[in-house]
Formats: C-alpha cells, sequence, structure tokens
C-alpha cells in the first residue's frame, strides 16, 4: 500500500488525511510538532460558514463557535467609519479553533496514525525526489510528503531550485500579527461597534483591530507586514487603547505573535514525491489573511485528485493545483494586486477614498471576503464625480483594479495539463505581473 505523510496538523490534513486514509487505499500519517492538546491556536477565528455542508464535513460541536459580527473599517486619520451591513445568514461562524481541531482528530484517527510531539528537520531527498522526512534522528519514508506545516515552510526551503516551487516568501508577503484577549476595563461605556478595524494604523504597513467580544473580553491585534518589531507594538497599542478605553493590561487568552502569507498562492505546488497546501502554499485571503475556509477546500481537492486516479506523480498532482486555482487561487491573485497597491498607498489618500465616498460598503465587503472589487463604467464614473479634486488617484485605482482583473484571468490561464515548459512559461508570468 502507498504512504501518504503529512506535515503539520492543521485543517487541511485534518481533512485530507481522513478522506484519503478512510478510503483504504493509502497508509497515511500525520506527524505533528505540538502535542494533541496544544494544536491549532487557543483562541476563535472567523470561518465561511457553507464550508462544512460544501465538503461533506461534521459541523463544529455546539457551543464552540457563534455568529461574527460585522466588521466596522477605518482609516488611519479615524475620521469616519464603514460598519458593513451584511446580513445574519451570510456572516462568518467565529469558531474555537482546539476544539475543532480535537473534533476532527477524533474524526480521524481510527484510519490515521497521528504522531504528536514529531518535528519534522528535513526533507529525505534521493535521486531528485524526495522520498520523506527526517523527525527526530528517525527517517520516515513515505511515496508522498503533503507539506502543511505552514506559511514558513522549512521543508519546502529545502526543495531543489529546479523544482520550480518559490522556496522562501518575501518579507512584504508575511504578516506578523500580536493577537491577545485582554479583560475590559470596567466602567467604560460600549464602542459605537463592536468589531473595529484600523485600516494602516498610524498610517503603517498593516492593520490593527478591536473587537469586543461576547465573552466580555476585548480580542486585540495588531498586524504588520514583514515583521512586528517591540517599539511598533507598543506605539500601536498604546494608541490602540487610547482609540479604545475598553481594553484593559491583563492577558486573559493568547498573547502571541504568529505569522500568516499574505500573497498569492504558490504558482508551483507540487513536485517529484511532495505537494504543499494550506499556508505552507499561501493559500490565505492576500487581504486579510484568512485560510481556513480555503486550506479546506483544497484538501477536499487534493484528496478527491488522488483517490480519483491512484496516482502521486507530479503529472497528475498538477490537476490539484488547476482545481485550486479555478476555484480560488486566481481571484486571490488579484486580490494580491488590490493589496500590495494598497500597501504602498498614502495614508492620505486612503483617508481621502473614505471620506469622499469613493470607497463605501461594497468594496469593503470584496475586500473582506477576499472576492474581486469590480467597478461597472457607471460605477466608475460616479466616483469620479464624487473624487473630481483627485482624478490622477482614481484612474490610478482604476488601472490597479483593471491590473487585478488581468492578474485573475492570467490564473485562470493555468496549464491544464502538466507540460513542464508550458508550466514554466505560465509561472514566469505569474511572477513578472506582481515585479511591475
Ligand atoms: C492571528 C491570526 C488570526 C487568524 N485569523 C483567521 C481567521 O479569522 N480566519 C481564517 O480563516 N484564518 C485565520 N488565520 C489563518 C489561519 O490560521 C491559517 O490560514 C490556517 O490555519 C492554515 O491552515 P494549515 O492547514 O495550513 O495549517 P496551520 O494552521 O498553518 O498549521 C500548521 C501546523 O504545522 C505544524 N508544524 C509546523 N512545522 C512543523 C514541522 N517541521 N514538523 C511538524 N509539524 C510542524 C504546526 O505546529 C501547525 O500545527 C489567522 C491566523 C493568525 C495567525
Amino acid at each position: 500500500m502507498k504512504k501518504i505523510l503529512f506535515v503539520g496538523a492543521g485543517m487541511a490534513t485534518l481533512v485530507a488525511s481522513e478522506k484519503l486514509a478512510r478510503s483504504g487505499k493509502f497508509e497515511v500519517t500525520v506527524i505533528e510538532k505540538c502535542p494533541r492538546e496544544e494544536i491549532a491556536y487557543d483562541w476563535h477565528d472567523d470561518v465561511e460558514r457553507t464550508v462544512f455542508e460544501r465538503n461533506g464535513l461534521p459541523m463544529p460541536e455546539e457551543g464552540t463557535y457563534f455568529l461574527k459580527r460585522n466588521w466596522t473599517f477605518i482609516p488611519p486619520s479615524e475620521r469616519v467609519e464603514i460598519t458593513l451591513d451584511i446580513p445574519d445568514e451570510e456572516l462568518d461562524l467565529s469558531i474555537e479553533r482546539r476544539p475543532l481541531a480535537e473534533q476532527y482528530v477524533k474524526r480521524a484517527e481510527d484510519q490515521v496514525n497521528f504522531k504528536f510531539g514529531t518535528t519534522a528537520d528535513s526533507l529525505l531527498i534521493e535521486s531528485g525526489k524526495v522520498v520523506g522526512v527526517n523527525a527526530g534522528g528517525e527517517k520516515i519514508y513515505a511515496d508522498l510528503v503533503v507539506d502543511a506545516s505552514g506559511a514558513l515552510s522549512k521543508l519546502r526551503a529545502q526543495l531543489p531550485a529546479c523544482s520550480g516551487v518559490t522556496l522562501n516568501p518575501a518579507d512584504s508577503e508575511i504578516f506578523a500579527a500580536y493577537r491577545a484577549f485582554m479583560k475590559r476595563e470596567e466602567g467604560v461605556p460600549a464602542p459605537k461597534s463592536t468589531n473595529r478595524v484600523y485600516l494602516k494604523h498610524l498610517g503603517e504597513t498593516g492593520i490593527s483591530w478591536s473587537i469586543l467580544d461576547p465573552s466580555g473580553s476585548v480580542n486585540v491585534l495588531i498586524g504588520r507586514v514583514g515583521s512586528l518589531s517591540k517599539e511598533t507594538f507598543i506605539n500601536a497599542y498604546r494608541a490602540l487603547k487610547v482609540s479604545n478605553p475598553n481594553i484593559s493590561d491583563v492577558i486573559v487568552r493568547g498573547g502571541k505573535i504568529c505569522k500568516i502569507p499574505i500573497r498569492h498562492p504558490l504558482s508551483r505546488m507540487v513536485y517529484d514525491g511532495y505537494v504543499a497546501i494550506g499556508d505552507s502554499a499561501f493559500m490565505t485571503i492576500p487581504m486579510i489573511g484568512s485560510g481556513i475556509a480555503n486550506s479546506i477546500d483544497a484538501a477536499t481537492i487534493l484528496a478527491d485528485v488522488i483517490l480519483s486516479s491512484d496516482d502521486l506523480s507530479k503529472e497528475s498532482l498538477w490537476e490539484y493545483q488547476v482545481r485550486y486555482y479555478l476555484a480560488l487561487g486566481a481571484d486571490h491573485m488579484g486580490v494580491d494586486v488590490l493589496k500590495r497597491w494598497l500597501l504602498s498607498a498614502d495614508p492620505n489618500d486612503l483617508d481621502w477614498l473614505f471620506e469622499k465616498g469613493v470607497v463605501g460598503k461594497k468594496e469593503m465587503k470584496a475586500g473582506a471576503t477576499g472576492k474581486l472589487i469590480k467597478l461597472s463604467f457607471g460605477e466608475l464614473m460616479s466616483k469620479l464625480v464624487k473624487g473630481y479634486t483627485r482624478v490622477p488617484l482614481l484612474l490610478k485605482l482604476n488601472s490597479v483594479l483593471q491590473k487585478s482583473a488581468r492578474a485573475a484571468k492570467l490564473g485562470r490561464r493555468i496549464p491544464k495539463k502538466f507540460e513542464e515548459k508550458a508550466v514554466i512559461r505560465w509561472q514566469r508570468k505569474v511572477e513578472k505581473l506582481y515585479l511591475k
């Protein structure tokens, strides 16, 4: 029986490993560096609610989730704010991550061999092909290594350069976020809205948020592109507290810095004996980083592709990348174009776009859910009228939107069959797009 080894027990692994093992066709092992009781984060995160049904998965257990509330977006000057009005039935669920991970480990463990507290130190490569991993002095061989070990995967970084896989993300493609739930300061009135996100907070490349959690604590995030220095953190935290006096300094949960990818997905996810999934394949929404639903969708695609042919060659696994791009990745290429512009934009321009109503609920909803922002000719004209004093800025914004649409189109033009030269040509076009 062929062996499949997953590295990292995130949601992508928990979904794909179970499906592959239950087919009875493969011997499936998962190695995870954390002990079982410490996998996933000790907090809740937002997940598109339809992802479970869409993938034939059980819903999170009762009492482990609640309905997320609408975002309020605040530009750098903090003079105006936009609160979305997405109806309850379309809002995400905010789900406790550790109980969900445990529920999915339990669901899989009669079929999958889990090894918790085991770190993959390096890839085993023989004759140019990945044949397993070194983990704690032990060689674990497999016909396929599924790398689900996160944005900064050290396994991906060890692939040969000729693999065509991007080995390491650029600093500008990583988001370093401090997250903590703080005790709510007593006697301070409730804020105007619950889920307050500060865009380009203090004019810096990143966001901060303050969310009044249903538990009564305040969910705080301070995230910056590349890294988060102590000084940046202290300044941002102080400013966030001034705008949100309900934040006290007492940490209830969390309180650590984590890193997630904010870029388009890998332009090559497969190599001989190797496939990347989830954050290690950069399957997040470049604008906001949410990757749980993406990694679950990708897990189903990967398992279905493998089960449809039982073939683990990169030529066969390419179908997984094609299907991922057509479903999600191509649009995320477009979102990445917008994100890059937003990060380089002058904070004053951002304030102006919000204050003039040029950027409104429709655009912010699209950005927050990873959809492309599309403007009809009529909408463009009405925005030009609203913003006639800064026509060059609006024209620039329009050309960025068009580039974003072109990026998504290029994503959908992914070669449908694996042919090395055609794949390389397509990859070059993809990477060139982000250099301009
Ligand atoms: C602060 C913060 C807030 C977020 N909010 C949201 C949100 O609201 N909604 C959303 O959808 N997403 C959110 N995300 C992103 C989300 O966490 C990821 O996109 C998602 O978890 C990716 O899943 P994954 O399957 O790739 O595995 P990951 O969750 O990245 O897990 C990787 C696993 O691999 C293990 N590992 C790493 N290296 C090794 C190794 N060498 N050997 C063995 N094991 C290893 C790790 O311990 C970890 O368990 C947030 C992330 C952060 C940091």
